[in-house]
């Protein structure tokens, strides 16, 4: 067993906030996907607990509003990024999704979106998959680093140019199963 470290202080998004947000968002994908079936897409590892609590959200707006429906399918993509201070990070997929997606309503579900360089490698692997349409979800939205344009359809928060942990993201593997989204303070 490591060292143990103390938990990140600084919270930046608390839970309520958190569940707030992706209560509205649920609702809001309910709205515009009513009536059909999605394929909700996750980006592992990063995108867990938002994945899981987004398709909840999904499902209790669905039940406020009797008589309509979204089919949801779970699918789930691997990527790897290796950051570099002197090169662009290089992507590298793990696991590319099924065949599934021909022809789907695609929602792709991500933690953050900070470059843009995974989110614009991911797209075009799955152009390949030829999907009817693909939209992006993202809980969190860091603009300042991007490198590549990239179209979000879905933003949870914008979130200030810091690295931050919890509720799905990791630093060296840990903090994924915090609550909440904190900065990581440097020791
Ligand atoms: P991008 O390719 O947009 O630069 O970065 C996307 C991926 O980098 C995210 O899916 C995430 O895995 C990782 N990442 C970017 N910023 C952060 C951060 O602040 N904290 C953590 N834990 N991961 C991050």
């Amino acid at each position: 067993m490591s060292e143990t470290k103390p938990l990140p202080e600084s919270v930046l998004i608390s839970e309520s906030r958190l569940q707030d947000r992706i209560r509205e968002l649920g609702a809001q994908i309910f709205t515009d996907y009513e009536n059909q079936e999605l394929v909700l897409l996750g980006v592992l590892r990063g995108s867990v607990l938002f994945f899981a609590d987004l398709a909840r959200a999904i499902f209790r707006a669905q039940l406020a509003d009797q008589g309509r429906e979204v089919a949801l399918r779970f699918e789930f993509v691997q990527l790897v990024s290796y950051h570099d201070n002197t090169k662009p990070s290089a992507v590298q997929l793990i696991h590319g999704g099924s065949d599934y997606l021909k022809q789907r309503h695609v929602l792709v579900v991500e933690d953050i979106v900070d470059t843009g360089q995974t989110l614009k490698f991911l797209h075009e692997h799955l152009q390949t998959l030829d999907p009817k349409t693909v939209k992006v979800c993202t809980l969190l939205d860091r603009p300042f680093q991007r490198q590549v344009s990239v179209a979000i359809d879905y933003t949870g928060f914008e979130i200030p140019d810091a690295f931050v942990v919890g509720y799905g993201l990791d630093h060296a593997q840990r903090y994924r199963n915090l609550p909440y989204i904190a900065v990581l303070e440097s020791t």
